[in-house]
């Protein structure tokens, strides 16, 4: 059966320590040109959430016209792309093997499920040039819920690859409580892997369809695609 992979990025393909969160920060405090309005976003609990919700909230806390959302993503992408070059950025053990094995495969189709908006998304997968990986993917668009990015992304996937996937013939790979309750809401099966932001226990108490404590045990990922 036809199957799409959906895979979230951070916490789940790569980790990188904190870049994002860093200019987001940076590319704040430019745009604000005051020292003060330093580690705007350092409260923000990020893990499995939607990069628009971030800037929102910070906006909102700190009086800024919603207005002003291009002038600061254009700052943001100009940061990201020096902080996640700046050899901290991992990828995830055996990531690179596995979208090569999903991608060989005839049944399986790998796309994304994130909440980053796509250019970051694009930029931190860059860095291990995985993004021929992911002809298309579901990104945060807007002010709305993880699971409507899922949503988005399987619809953009049945347009792209030309398959239209039954809702149980998508799976969720992610590193959160988050990926596991939005993939519910979609029909969608969820794979969680314990290598970022939520412990093997916190995703254990979620049931995910498959828990794993990184990608390096291929057998049972695949199994449960079948
Ligand atoms: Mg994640």
């Amino acid at each position: 059966m036809e199957t799409l992979l959906m895979w979230d990025i951070d916490g789940t393909l790569l980790r990188n320590k904190g870049a994002g969160r860093r200019a987001m920060n940076r590319a704040f405090e430019q745009m604000m040109g005051d020292a003060g309005c330093r580690d705007a976003f350092d409260h923000i609990q990020m893990a499995g959430g939607l990069d628009l919700h971030f800037i929102h909230e910070v906006f909102a806390e700190q009086g800024v016209d919603r207005s002003r959302l291009e002038e600061y993503l254009s700052l943001y992408y100009a940061h990201l792309k020096e902080e996640v070059g700046d050899g901290q950025s991992i990828l995830m053990p055996n990531v690179r093997n596995m979208l090569e094995r999903a991608r060989r495969t005839d049944s399986l189709y790998n796309a994304l499920g994130t909440g980053n908006l796509e250019l970051g998304a694009r930029i931190k997968l860059d860095l291990f040039d995985l993004n021929s990986y992911f002809p298309v993917g579901g990104f945060c668009y807007g002010l709305v819920e993880r699971y409507q990015v899922l949503q988005d992304g399987v619809e953009r996937a049945r347009k792209h690859y030309a398959v239209d996937f039954a809702p149980e013939r998508v799976i969720i790979i992610g590193d959160t409580v988050r990926d596991i309750e939005a993939a519910r809401k979609i029909g969608a099966k969820v794979i969680a892997v314990a290598t970022g932001g939520n412990s093997y226990e916190m995703l254990e108490a979620a049931k995910p369809d498959l828990l794993l404590a990184d990608l390096t045990d291929e057998e049972r990922f695949f199994a449960l695609c079948e």
